[in-house]
């Protein structure tokens, strides 16, 4: 494995790798990895000869400084822990990738209107800043993103079609803690109680689907009314939407794809979750 902190490297070995013939997965991170981190360079070498794995914190899709600057970094850590399955680690510094204001200006429609796009306006410009960045750089045969965020992921296929960059998306599933709960580097920022009361969302959102209804507000209310238990916990949205669209989704009956997604705080951690309805 080598480590890379430059775009001029990371170009100059790519291009040897390249003549070569070799095929290039990237799986782009912002890095204290985790086992979902690690599902996806697992694929990734699966399916390339070669990984790219990146590791970068990316300011521009951070709506909050204060989140930005607390969110957990340990590059040593991370190192370690992919070293046997990773071929290049690219941890560039922001100097690097910014030496200048990013001024790119992407438009996703109704994909960005919702959920996350609400929530944190301007994240997914922030997101498709440096994912086109990396694609730029790397020019992978696939890239690997997990379906954890699954509006990103939505928004990521959409940048691709957008740019006719000749990568293929590919969408790998949520690993879970032992009590159900995402994985997430800001589970760290989380006590043990706290991860615990983090997992009773995704507990509640199984119970909804379980309930077996096809009545959509009557799931919602269901979630809404089960987190509330939880003083702790605030929910930000609970939504039913098909899967390729993103719209809200009003009856689970006849209707084909369908997921719910969810994001909430627990203290001042915010987090997301998708669950597969149908
Ligand atoms: P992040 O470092 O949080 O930006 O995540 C990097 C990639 O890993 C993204 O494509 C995420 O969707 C994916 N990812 C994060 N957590 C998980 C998880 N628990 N299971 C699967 N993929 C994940």
């Amino acid at each position: 494995m080598i480590l890379i902190e430059t775009i001029e490297k990371l170009k100059e070995v790519l291009f040897r790798i390249k003549s070569n013939g070799k095929t290039i997965g990237l799986v782009p991170t912002m890095g204290a990895l985790h086992e979902g981190h690690i599902s996806l360079i697992k694929k990734a070498k699966s399916e390339n000869q070669v990984v790219v794995l990146s590791i970068f914190v990316n300011p521009v899709q951070f709506d909050k400084p204060n989140d930005l600057e607390r969110y957990p970094r340990d590059l040593e850590k991370d190192l370690l822990l992919v070293e046997s399955f990773t071929d290049i680690v690219f941890a560039p510094s922001v100097k690097e990738i910014y030496p200048t204001e990013p001024t790119e200006k992407y438009n996703f429609d109704e994909l960005e209107n919702i959920m996350e796009g609400v929530s944190r306006p301007g994240h997914f410009n922030g997101v498709a800043i440096i994912v086109k960045r990396l694609f730029d750089y790397v020019q992978p045969n696939r890239a690997y993103f997990g379906e954890k965020d699954f509006q990103q992921l939505a928004i990521i296929r959409k940048l691709v079609e957008q740019t006719k960059d000749d990568v293929t998306i590919v969408a790998c599933p949520i690993v879970r803690e032992p009590n159900g709960l995402a994985m997430s580097s800001r589970n760290q920022l989380l006590s043990f109680a706290k991860r615990n009361i983090a997992s009773k969302v995704y507990g509640i959102i199984n119970k909804s689907k379980a309930l077996g209804t096809p009545n959509v507000k009557k799931i919602s209310e269901f979630v809404l009314t089960e987190v509330k238990k939880f003083e702790l916990v605030k929910l930000d949205y609970f939504t039913i939407i098909n899967d390729a669209t993103l719209q809200p989704v009003e009856s689970l009956e006849d209707a084909k794809g369908v997921v719910a997604c969810v994001a909430f705080s627990v203290g001042d951690v915010r987090l997301i979750d998708m669950i597969r309805f149908k």
